[in-house]
């Protein structure tokens, strides 16, 4: 396979400068890194032709080698050895190069930015109504806020930070180191400083220099109608404090509804079993029912079985972020009476006659029943 051109390689002419040389290479070795095209042969060997490129014309003295005499110029030159062995994964020092990539994009002189402080979870448990039609809780929000007395740098009001020695007050400090592929200058994070480029010779005494204090917040949360278990609302900006002047996370509030003694929930239904006598379904009634509004009174119309259903339109859960309620949905349970007197046993007896139902005798299994249970069981 005949080599391409280096300088077509990194598409710059042969008059190309040093500086126009690096961005070519920077933003080609950027695009078919293996990092980013993972698994692509293609995109692998365009970044060994763009290294091999590069090697070659970022030096003065290769360059002019390579000008005069072509690539035989360059053959076999002492660093020219480490191409062959060069697979997906094992090379090492790549993250390097990302170092050198990214710190010059900022000039050498990346410092650690602003950072924006984290969020904070708090779970938060409200009642039954108080979720359905919204409610105002305080809650004790322990977390980091900025040192008011220092503004969040650390430093001593009145003193100023000494510029650190070991990087110069770059907050960083240059590597250079020999691969298989030539020399890399490392950009790493200045470890005296932390990145900061400065050394606080008198820390802050409020926070001990660390920009920073442990504050348990009283805050006011607006629990809005229509909230359910799981419901999370988001006080923006009350999380922890943000660090180098940046802005605070949020807090998040995660709703949990306490179980109601009556009413279970479905969606925006409140649903509810009332219980009520035989003779109160067999008769008729109007019975009390609660619901989220206080009492109503409902009709229980003659012959009303068991499990039976009746809807309250409009008594279920205000719609979170909407207009409307849901309903309420009251199911009947029949209670079957129970230590009956003898006499209230006759009376029943009498009641099963008089209706057709074969009368029933204490320990005898038969009549209207057994004949439905037998015609089940076959
Ligand atoms: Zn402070
Ligand atoms: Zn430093």
């Amino acid at each position: 396979m005949s080599k391409r051109d280096y300088y077509e390689v990194l598409g710059v002419s042969r008059d190309a400068t040093a500086e126009e040389i690096k961005k070519a290479y920077r933003r080609l070795a950027r695009q078919y890194h293996p990092d980013m095209n993972p698994g692509n042969k293609e995109a692998e060997e365009k970044f060994k032709e763009i290294q091999e490129a590069y090697e070659v014309l970022s030096d003065p003295e290769k360059r002019s080698r390579y000008d005069q005499f072509g690539h035989a110029g360059t053959a076999g030159g002492p660093d020219f050895g480490g191409f062959g062995g060069f697979g997906g994964s094992d090379f090492g020092g790549f993250g390097d190069i990302f170092d050198i990539f990214f710190g010059d994009a900022f000039g050498g002189r990346r410092r650690p930015g602003p950072e924006r402080g984290a969020d904070i979870r708090l779970d938060l448990d409200v009642t039954f109504e108080e979720a359905a039609f919204g409610v105002e809780k305080e809650v004790k929000v322990p977390r980091t806020e900025a040192c008011s007395a220092c503004g969040g740098s650390g430093v001593e009001p009145g003193t100023q930070p000494l510029i650190c020695p070991t990087c110069k007050g770059t907050g960083q400090i240059r590597i250079s180191q020999s691969t298989p592929l030539g020399h890399f200058q490392t950009i790493r994070t200045c470890h005296q400083c932390r990145g900061s480029g400065q050394i606080i010779s008198t820390p802050c005494k409020a926070c001990r220099g660390r920009g920073q204090v442990e504050r348990t917040r009283k805050i006011k949360v607006k629990v809005p109608p229509g909230v359910d278990t799981g419901s999370r609302l988001r006080l923006a900006g009350e999380g922890e404090a943000g660090l180098r002047g940046g802005p605070p996370g949020d807090l998040y509030v995660y709703i949990n509804v306490l179980p109601h003694k009556f009413f279970q929930r479905e969606g925006y239904d409140v649903i509810c079993e009332v219980p009520i006598s035989f003779v109160q379904a067999a008769l008729g009634d109007e019975i009390e029912v609660p619901t989220l509004d206080g009492k109503v009174r409902l009709k229980i119309p003659e012959g009303t079985q068991g499990g039976t259903s009746f809807r309250l339109r409009g008594k279920g859960i205000p719609r979170l972020g909407a207009v409307g309620r849901g309903d309420q949905h009251v199911k009947i349970r029949v209670v079957t009476p129970v230590n009956l007197t003898e006499r209230q046993k006759e009376i029943l007896r009498q009641f099963a006659r008089e209706y057709g139902w074969e009368p029933v005798e204490q320990g005898k299994d038969k009549g209207f029943f057994k004949k439905v249970k037998d015609a089940f069981m076959g």
